[in-house]
Parts: structure tokens; C-alpha cells; sequence
């Protein structure tokens, strides 16, 4: 995009590491990315959008150029045990990162989940999404970065719908659920208290210090144990008694039976974000794998302009 150059960074070994860096302007933001050796070239800001690891927050929190909402950063430090360095924000309110004004947006994904959208000099919008459930609040740009974690448009598992009927179903049947410890597990919470269950949830430790801290209207909460109802991780649903469990996830190759319940938007509902945003140029940064490249090379059939971080020739030391 006219004034934007995307940057990957290659590492002593001469190998790419999981780096996506904007420059424009006088600027360069670095977008999900891990802390630049203190010999490299320096950003003048670490974008986080969310707190899941792949999003390398766990690095980049230590940086005080870190950029995060307080929810994530407050996530960051339950599930990290440090002291996150950077700058927060509410997600929806406008910050100042040098002389450029970025406004953040939310995205539904994990609490504290948030987009950055900024403009540059030559007027040129741009929006990174990060991880999205919800495309609703983005606004329009014309560089958008964004994911494409159910990317392929040739996998049918791409292609979903959240079975919220299978889950309330189990729900009321006293079911226990295996659920990742930041995201899903307070989506399952949140849906529990929704369908006016008002008993006590246990949990493991961690999510049960994630979802107190950060979630409004879960409790009562409790320590795995005396409860009815309980949301823990996948590895830890053997240890619950009984035989009415479920994992919430996409997956097929857990030891118990799954219902489908995802912090993502599906195929479509990526290619509705993408509608919805009307860019010009395309990015997609995210996850690592194929699944980036094969949809850049989907919207380029549709006649868009779009490239994965994979085919970006930038690169900085
Ligand atoms: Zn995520």
C-alpha cells in the first residue's frame, strides 16, 4: 500500500521468526510479535491485540512500548506471572503513539480483545484485526491485516456454526466441559450465567483467576471440586467424576464427545469481515502455516489485492 511497507525479521540464522512490523511514515509498528534483539532496528510500538500465546504477548509485555488493553495486559500477567511494562488502553478509546492517533476497536475474540486502526499521512487507513469473533465495530480501511485462522476456503472444517442448542442441552444436564483457559472458558462461563444457571462453576486454577479477575456477573466460581457444573482445561476433564463431559472445540480427536463452540470467525465469516471493512489491499498475518497463504491466494481469485506474511519481501535485521 502506497507509504506502507510490511516488514518481516530474519534471525541470526538467516531464518524468518515470527515477526510482522509496519512501517509508514516516520514509524514502524510491530504487530503480535516478540521483543527485536536490542541490536536490531526498534519499533516505536508492540501492538498486542489479545493475550493467547501465539499472539507473543508474553514477550512483547516486558517491552515499554508495549501497547495492550488492560484487559489483556492484567491476562497476560495471570498467565505469565510477570509485570506487563507497557502502555494500556480501554478497548474503544483512542491512544497517542508518537504523533499518530490509533483508535482500538473490539473484536469479540478473548476479553480484552482489540483492533488497532490508525491513519498514515498520505491518508492511506489502516486496521489490524488480530484474532476476531465479531467484525461488527471495524471500520472501514484500505490496508487490512488480518487473520485467517479457518482460512481454507477447501476445508469443510472451515466452515461452521457455534452448536450453542448442544451446549445449552448439556448445560442443563449437569454436563462439566473441557475448555482452553483464557478465551473459550470464559465463553462458556458467560453462555452458563446467559442461561440463568446460578449455581457454582468450578474451574482450575487458572481460569478460575482469569475469569474472577476479568469477568463481570461469573460468579459464584469455585476450585474444581464441590461443584455441579465445572469448565477446566481439556487435560484436566479426567479428573472430574462421573461421565457427562463434553469438550468445547472443533476437533475431532479428543477422548470425549465435542461440541463446537469457537472464539473465531468460520471461512464465511471472514469473508464477510472482509466485506464489511471494503480494503483495498489485504494482509494476512496470522496463524503460521498454510492456511494465510491459501486465503491470500483465494481473494486474489476473487480479484482482490492480497498477500500472506509468507510472500512479504521486506525484511529487517
Ligand atoms: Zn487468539
Amino acid at each position: 500500500m502506497e507509504g506502507t511497507e510490511a516488514l518481516r525479521r530474519i534471525n541470526g540464522r538467516g531464518r524468518s521468526t515470527p515477526h510482522l512490523s509496519l512501517g509508514f511514515d516516520s514509524h514502524l509498528f510491530s504487530i503480535d510479535t516478540s521483543r527485536s534483539p536490542n541490536a536490531s532496528l526498534q519499533p516505536d510500538a508492540y501492538l498486542i491485540t489479545h493475550a493467547h500465546s501465539d499472539h507473543h504477548g508474553k514477550s512483547a509485555m516486558l517491552s515499554p512500548f508495549a501497547i495492550a488493553s488492560a484487559e489483556t495486559a492484567r491476562a497476560l500477567e495471570i498467565r505469565y506471572g510477570r509485570k506487563y511494562k507497557g502502555q494500556t488502553f480501554d478497548v474503544g478509546d483512542n491512544i497517542q503513539i508518537k504523533n499518530v492517533k490509533v483508535q482500538t476497536f473490539p473484536t469479540g475474540h478473548t476479553i480484552g480483545s482489540s483492533a488497532f486502526y490508525w491513519e498514515t499521512e498520505l491518508g492511506v487507513r489502516v486496521l489490524i484485526t488480530g484474532d476476531v469473533k465479531d467484525y461488527c465495530a471495524l471500520p472501514r480501511c484500505d490496508l487490512l491485516v488480518m487473520e485467517a485462522n479457518y482460512g481454507d476456503p477447501w476445508d469443510p472444517s472451515c466452515c461452521f456454526e457455534d452448536d450453542l442448542a448442544s451446549f445449552f442441552e448439556a448445560t442443563e444436564s449437569g454436563a462439566s466441559f473441557g475448555a482452553y483457559v483464557f478465551g473459550k472458558a470464559q465463553r462458556a462461563v458467560g453462555l452458563i450465567r446467559a442461561m440463568g444457571y446460578k449455581g457454582i462453576i468450578g474451574m482450575d486454577t487458572q481460569s478460575l483467576a482469569l475469569t474472577r479477575e476479568l469477568m463481570q456477573n461469573s460468579a459464584p466460581l469455585a476450585e474444581v471440586g464441590d461443584a455441579n457444573t465445572n469448565v477446566v482445561s481439556p487435560w484436566n476433564l479426567g479428573r472430574i467424576p462421573g461421565s457427562n463431559k463434553f469438550v468445547l472445540t472443533g476437533r475431532e480427536d479428543m477422548p470425549y464427545p465435542a461440541i463446537k463452540l469457537s472464539d473465531h470467525l468460520d471461512f464465511r465469516g471472514l469473508m464477510r469481515m472482509v466485506e464489511h471493512t471494503s480494503p483495498h489491499e489485504i494482509l494476512i498475518y496470522h496463524p503460521e502455516g498454510k492456511r494465510a497463504s491459501l486465503l491470500a491466494n483465494y481473494l486474489r481469485q476473487c480479484g482482490m489485492e492480497a498477500n500472506s506474511l509468507s510472500e512479504i519481501r521486506g525484511f529487517i535485521l
